[in-house]
């Protein structure tokens, strides 16, 4: 297990999924998903230059933040209750699951408390999958102009998790529509909206959603090896 060579594998197959894509010089950004994974290791991987960590629960999140060295940027990329929000809303650089008007609500009134802005994500299930977290696509344009209402979350894209599957061609389908969304709703050109993100790319198929428009994968098993859910 070396992190340092996986990284670089991982920075290696985004390059080369990159000049398949239609826009080939725009920047992806990898974020290291780091549940379950050990203080030490992630702390290796910063040190590596790895600049920006996901976590899915809030408590590992508080946990680790205050236990990693660096400038890391901290990624909210699991479903996250509303009572929750208050933990992280002094650390997180930007929530990739927004699922709800209810949960954007409560964002935005606990950022303004602390005099921030944040970062979000609309996370949409465009697979249908019952188990999926996310919104509807159909309900993407209401929660959007919703969003313009609220002074302490900025909407900067949407995010999207496909169903697993061992063939990645399987997931291409659901990128390609989530890309079409994020296509969309930045030609409507709402106004306190900059559709920037697209993140979608797991470590067993970022490949299919960088060549679909990704413009960050979340890749944990490809850096750190399988986890352990002791
Ligand atoms: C765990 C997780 C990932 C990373 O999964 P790997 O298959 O280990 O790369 C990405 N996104 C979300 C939302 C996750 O929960």
């Amino acid at each position: 297990m070396n992190i340092g060579e996986n990284l670089r594998m991982i920075e290696e197959r985004v390059q080369e999924s990159l000049i398949k894509s239609d826009s080939p010089k725009r920047q992806i950004d990898i974020i290291a998903v780091t549940k379950t994974i050990a203080v030490d290791q992630i702390q290796q991987a910063v040190n590596l230059g790895v600049r920006n960590v996901g976590e899915n629960k809030v408590q590992e999140m508080v946990e680790k933040y205050h236990q990693i060295d660096g400038l890391v940027n901290w990624h909210m990329i699991g479903h996250l209750q509303r009572n929750k929000v208050k933990y992280i809303v002094d650390k997180v650089s930007l929530i990739h699951s927004v699922d709800s008007l209810p949960l954007m609500e409560e964002i935005s009134l606990r950022a303004l408390k602390v005099g921030r802005q944040i970062d979000c994500l609309i996370q949409v299930n465009v697979s249908g999958e019952v188990s999926k977290f996310g919104i509807e696509p159909i309900e993407l344009e209401d929660l959007i102009k919703r969003s313009e209402q609220l002074s302490g979350i900025r909407v900067k894209g949407l995010m999207t998790m496909a169903p697993y599957d061992d063939n990645p061609e399987k997931a291409r389908p659901y990128f390609k529509r989530l890309s079409e969304l994020f296509q969309l709703t930045k030609e409507k050109r709402l106004s306190s909206v900059e559709m920037e993100v697209l993140s979608m790319g797991m470590s067993n198929d970022f490949e299919v959603a960088v060549q679909e428009g990704a413009t960050m994968v979340r890749i944990g098993s490809a850096l750190f090896g399988s986890r352990n859910y002791a």
